[in-house]
């Protein structure tokens, strides 16, 4: 009775250090505190649990359940430590899709333990059967919509399928169908519950999971990570249900909750419907325009684009998910602090959803200690642009492509951009003319006023450091050589 107690006086303390943790994540200066609670809740949590379980069940099983948490951990901090930064939204959907194949074994557990041994109507009451009944099946529901869900997800972020969005006929009425289908089947099995209901019901979840995160593509991705984040809340909350644990069922509506309001934040900064996007795209129609050129494109050499550099008024550099490939970060900090040395205005225009997690410009950029006041989101400095000399794209694409704005056919159509064609000139740092994450090739290339740098785009800064110590050492610039036209 009293480690009962003890146990459920720890479960509250968690359940708190997990509200502290999400408020400490909330911003830069208390992230750390954020993180250190978030451990202390998680090591509380199992502890507490190991212990109360520890009281019914053999030693034997006490020493199995350790030694799975010890394997459990070791993986789980080698792989955080080999993970490079623009790899993590992979691992995050990784993990979410671990998150609902737990849920879907606690509930085939619950159902195969309890109902097939009869020992449910004792523990639960006939009254409440149905109850337990229509939870095994909403947890095994969201659990497998989770798992199959994060599975497409880890696979388009990781580049081994393609991320267009899948258009098969009539995809909007096999996502209704298979939910009225849902609702039919957990009415059923409420009422007469059986084996085939479980395994349909479960591959019905399965294939849902796959259909609606594989008709979700390109720049609609970031919103659905999230949203797969707060379906694996609810999941772990459903499992806390069947399992009687209130620490599971707090922390999976903590983890559900805010899941679902960043994914509508991110979709009112993308100019998204949520219900359209949590719908597998509901109601998008299949996109045109793909990755074929649309015309010529102008080359410049670091050194020309010091040039270019070294004779502007003001800069906006927008820095996209090639800076973090690149980790060019440390010299474009370095870039900034010597133009600024030569009196040149500089900013930082950042996208809401530039690289490949939602604030990762700003986790680069904080790094390499550029200064928080030169770093702008988007609305505060979209309208700057056509009063700017130079615009630096560091391995920025979806992010600054026209055809968001100007093409409603386009795959991102409708997507607010930062619109950096409207400076005198800007120039794009990439290694080819490959598209961008969303798979649509870019008419800023093309502009009269826009010139590629092509190379590393680390490699290309640094280049152009060198450029311009080398300008300011002679103190004689030298004619600025006419851009080379090419076709690549
Ligand atoms: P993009 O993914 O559109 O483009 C990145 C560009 O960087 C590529 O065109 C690539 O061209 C270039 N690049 C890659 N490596 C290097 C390198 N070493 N040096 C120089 N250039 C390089 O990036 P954006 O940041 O503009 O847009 C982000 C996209 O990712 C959006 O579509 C967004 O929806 C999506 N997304 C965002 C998430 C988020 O939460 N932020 C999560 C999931 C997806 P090349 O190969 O020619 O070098």
């Amino acid at each position: 009775m009293t480690s009962l107690k003890a146990s459920h006086a720890a479960d509250l303390v968690a359940a708190l250090l997990f509200i502290l943790s999400l408020a400490g994540l909330s911003q830069h200066r208390t992230s750390r505190a954020g993180v250190v609670y978030g451990i202390a809740g998680m090591a509380l949590a199992l502890v507490a649990t190991v212990v109360v379980a520890a009281r019914s069940i053999t030693a034997g099983a006490v020493a199995l359940i350790v030694l799975a948490m010890a394997l459990g951990a070791a993986m789980g901090l080698w792989r955080a430590r080999r993970v490079e930064m623009t790899q993590m939204p992979e691992l995050i959907a990784v993990l979410h899709s671990f998150v609902g194949l737990a849920a879907v074994l606690v509930g085939w557990n619950s159902y195969l333990e309890v109902d097939s041994h009869g020992s449910a109507q004792t523990r639960i009451g006939a009254n409440l059967l149905g109850i337990h009944h229509a939870e095994v099946f909403i947890g095994i529901f969201i659990g497998a919509v989770t798992f199959t869900g994060s599975i497409v997800a880890f696979l388009k972020l990781s580049a081994r399928i393609k991320s267009r969005p899948l258009m098969l006929p009539g995809k909007n009425a096999l996502n209704l169908g298979a939910l009225a289908a849902f609702v039919v089947l957990t009415i059923w099995f409420a009422i007469s519950p059986n084996l085939p209901l479980m395994i349909a019901v479960t591959a019905l979840a399965l294939a849902l999971g796959w259909h609606l995160v594989a008709s979700i593509g390109g720049g609609d991705m970031p919103v659905v990570v999230s949203m797969l984040n707060s379906y694996s809340g609810w999941a772990a909350a459903a499992a806390g249900f069947l399992l009687d644990n209130n620490l599971l069922i707090v922390t999976g509506a903590l983890v559900g909750s805010s899941g679902a309001y960043l994914s509508y934040i991110m979709c009112k900064a993308m100019n998204r419907s949520f219900l359209s996007v949590i719908a597998g795209g509901f109601g998008i129609a299949a996109p045109s325009g793909g990755e074929e050129e649309q015309g010529e494109h102008r080359e410049v050499r670091a050194a020309e684009a010091a040039e270019m550099l070294a004779q502007a008024r003001s800069v906006i550099i927008t820095p996209g998910y090639g800076m973090a490939v690149a980790q060019a970060q440390h010299p474009v900090a370095e870039l900034t602090r010597q133009l600024c040395e030569r009196g040149i205005e500089v900013r930082f225009g950042v996208h809401p959803v530039a690289g490949r997690l939602p604030g990762h410009m700003n986790v680069l950029l904080a790094e390499a200690k550029v200064p928080y006041d030169i770093v702008l989101e988007m609305d505060e400095i979209n309208d700057d642009f056509a009063d700017t000399s130079v615009v630096l794209v560091i391995g920025a694409n979806d992010t600054v492509n026209p055809a968001a704005t100007e093409d409603p056919g386009s795959p991102i159509a409708g997507m607010p951009v930062l619109r950096v064609w409207e400076a005198e000139q800007v120039i794009v740092f990439k290694r080819s003319m490959a598209s961008g994450y969303a798979g649509v090739q870019n008419p800023l290339f093309f502009r009269e006023n826009s010139s590629m740098l092509f190379g590393d785009a680390k490699q290309s800064v640094e280049e152009i450091l060198h450029a311009l110590s080398t300008d300011s050492r002679h103190d004689a610039a030298p004619a600025a050589r006419q851009a080379t036209v090419a076709s690549h």
